[in-house]
């Protein structure tokens, strides 16, 4: 009784792509509890994050007054420091003395160095106004593309290869249609801890008689659920599906009316996957050619079947051959286009849809237009009434690369602005990520607690919380969704979008956009405008009616298109350009001094870097420790019980955690997740990148693993 509530407000989840509509409850301002809605999306279900995770922004941790580094106090890239010790390295700062400094070090950048001087991190944690405001702010303040967010770290060899081969890098079909699919293959994703309500969507579907393929190097807990679980071994994506594709080939299960209607390139494809029978491949990826064979004839033959995939097709250096091939395997069998098929990346952050549609990419404008195509930079040019550059900018792990160039170098990078990102803890090898941010002239961070990058910040502002503003998110079915206020920032914390609005009123640029909340419904009308017509249905007034709205919605009454690509797709001539693909070795494979595979990923109670669900009080108390994961057999070999001290090392560093049993997790395999700053996986992770998505290898390194 004594938390009944003051009041209740709607929103969305602030965690995974799945885009769980919920209910927050308030008393005394604080968030007490939290209820699941009926969304489109979770039908009232919600996991145990968006159950227990809304404590953090109540954590005594919170910023609640600018920061700024102190004179003299160096930027040491280890990072050796406990939150008590903050005073130590910054000192307090009113709002206008920050962002004068904020703004002013940036801008001289720029004015000395020129714009390619600068980049920006924005953040799919964020909403889509703020994202396209950010990437905005960077094109027309700082003056270059060097914009990017963790896309680049998580789906860009998905988005790579579907813009290549479908014209469009969102999903053709929502996770709710495995409800309508007799089949459905979950490749590279372990949704029961990364998207746990669609993983219920899935369950209940298998229940109802539908077939769940499930292949992934880890046997995870779908696999109870599973027809058929395909442990392939790691690395070995292209073998396992190239193979199912020479089955589609040789067993003639290829839909010819679809292909020539739909498709190019049939016979490159065909051409491509000689000599990867099944009876070849078996040895290479571990799974009996009969298996292969069977399963490829149940997805071809069914009357509707669906592919989704996470980061463990995604985080590799040919993770773009990889989608690719799920490509031409959903083409070729007419599996695309129809309820209960297609192909569905299961997007991670509860944005990062949203970010990427918004233009928070360094080669593209809002809605996927190039900046280097003549027609789109020319219409920005006019919409934003500026001089824009036209050169792609770089991504992620490029722009640390680049912070670290030498003085020599016109494309060194000195300044850069990091809103809601934490690359200190998430991008690979951290140990050359952190020295990247430590040696910046000028780094600018904005979040809601010292994160590892704001440790190495010369400005930190304090900013809101998902629960504390407006603000819409896309999710994984290319639903918009709206975000609702609950409660106030605390302190002299801001709006994030007031803070941007400042930061390039700093910049020189006069930037008013009016009205409550920092004028977000007026930047979400701007943003509508440039996203040339995909969600010209979705106003701020209908979304305030709806709460959720699937794109395309092209006008007020289309009731949006959850399925697409049912007459053709959006490529330039209306058909999927078929690729073919090739076996391309991971960068770094196991050897006599690094004898194990290391993959790195989540867990279900700690969200990516784990600077809100590790101060959230329930998902803590659950998961308190840095574990790595393996075998029975590996523990035994190793000598180690659960619970244990282990040492985990790479080329690139070295992490003590405790041994977890799991024997899902294949032999000669380690996991471990990258939440845990006192065991950052990070450390160990190869920087190595796929060519196209420039998505850094994060599945597949060579470790060691000693006891202690
Ligand atoms: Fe939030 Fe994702 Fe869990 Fe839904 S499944 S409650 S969106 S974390």
């Amino acid at each position: 009784p004594g938390l009944t509530p003051d009041r209740s407000v709607d929103s969305v989840c602030p965690f995974c792509g799945v885009g769980c509509l919920l209910t927050w409850h308030v008393k005394d301002e604080q968030i007490v509890g939290v209820t699941g809605r009926d969304g489109p999306a979770n039908g009232g279900r919600l996991c145990v994050k968006g159950r227990f995770g809304y404590d953090y922004i109540h954590h005594p941790q919170r910023l609640t007054r600018p920061l700024v580094r102190r004179a003299g106090v160096a930027k040491d890239p280890s990072i050796p420091w406990r939150q008590d010790q903050w005073a130590e390295v910054f000192r307090e700062a009113s709002w206008d003395e920050a962002l004068a400094l904020a703004a002013g070090g940036l801008k001289s950048l720029r004015d000395q160095h020129g714009p390619k001087a600068l980049a920006g991190f924005g953040s799919a944690k964020g909403s889509n106004e703020e994202a396209y405001l950010f990437q905005k702010l960077v094109r027309v303040g700082f003056g270059s593309n060097n914009v990017d967010h963790c896309t680049r770290l998580c789906h860009a060899s998905s988005v790579a290869a579907l813009l290549e081969g479908v014209g469009s890098g969102a999903v053709s079909n929502p996770v709710r249609d495995v409800e309508l699919a007799e089949l459905f293959i979950v490749i590279g994703s372990n949704p029961t801890a990364n998207h746990p309500v669609a993983a219920t969507w899935m369950k209940n579907a298998a229940r109802r008689g539908a077939k769940i393929v499930l292949a992934d190097p880890r046997r995870t807990e779908l696999a109870r659920d599973a027809w058929q679980v395909l442990n392939f071994r790691p690395d070995t994506d292209v073998a396992l599906v190239n193979a199912m594709l020479y089955v589609v080939v040789e067993e003639d299960l290829i839909d010819h009316a679809f292909v020539a209607q739909r498709a190019h390139n049939l016979q490159a494809v065909i051409d491509g996957v000689q000599g990867f029978s099944p009876e070849a491949m078996a040895p290479i990826c571990g799974i009996p050619a009969q298996t292969i064979r069977e399963v490829t004839r149940a997805y071809a033959k069914s009357k509707g079947s669906m592919i989704l995939w996470g980061m463990g097709v995604s985080q590799h250096v040919h993770g773009t051959d990889n989608v690719r091939s799920l490509i031409a395997l959903a083409t070729l069998t007419g599996q695309i286009g129809r309820p209960g098929t297609g192909l569905h990346p299961l997007r991670g952050q509860n944005n990062v849809q949203g970010a990427s549609d918004a233009g928070l990419i360094p080669t593209m404008f809002p809605n996927y237009q190039r900046v280097n195509n003549a027609e789109a930079h020319a219409w920005f040019e006019r919409f934003w009434g500026t001089p824009l550059d036209a050169t792609p900018g770089y991504t992620v792990v490029e722009i640390l690369h680049k912070a670290k160039a030498p003085e020599t170098d016109p494309h060194k990078i000195r300044g850069m602005y990091v809103m809601g990102e934490n690359p200190a803890m998430s991008d690979p090898d951290l140990n050359h990520a952190r020295e990247g941010l430590a040696s910046l002239q000028h780094l600018v961070v904005q979040d809601l607690f010292l994160t590892e990058t704001a440790w190495l910040a010369d400005v930190v502002l304090p900013a809101s919380a998902w629960p504390e503003k407006w603000g819409t998110a896309t999710n994984t079915d290319r639903m918009v969704q709206m975000g609702r206020p609950a409660v106030a920032p605390p302190g002299d914390a801001r709006r994030d979008l007031w803070i941007l609005q400042q930061l390039a009123r700093g910049m020189g640029l006069d930037w008013r956009y009016e009205g409550p909340d920092d004028g977000v419904a007026a930047v979400f009308e701007e943003m509508r405008q440039a996203m040339h017509g995909v969600i010209a249905g979705v106003s701020w007034e209908r979304l305030l009616q709806a709460d959720s709205v699937t794109y395309p919605c092209m006008s007020e009454d289309d009731p949006g298109q959850p399925i697409v690509f049912t007459d053709d797709v959006p490529t330039d001539d209306g058909k999927v350009h078929l690729v073919p693909t090739s076996l391309v070795p991971g960068n770094e494979p196991p050897d006599a001094d690094y004898p194990f595979v290391l993959i790195t990923g989540r867990q279900l109670e700690h969200w990516h870097t784990g600077s809100m669900t590790r101060r959230s009080r329930v998902l803590d108390a659950v998961e308190p420790l840095a574990t790595a994961s393996l075998c029975g057999a590996d523990l035994q070999r190793l000598g180690l019980q659960p619970g244990d001290a282990l040492t985990v090392a790479s080329r690139r560093g070295s992490v003590t955690l405790h041994a977890r049993r799991d024997d899902g997790t294949p032999e000669g395999t380690v996991f471990i997740p990258f939440a845990y700053a006192e065991a950052a996986a990070n450390l160990l992770t190869n920087p190595a990148l796929d060519p196209f998505g420039k998505i850094p290898e994060f599945k597949y390194c060579a470790v060691r693993v000693s006891a202690g």
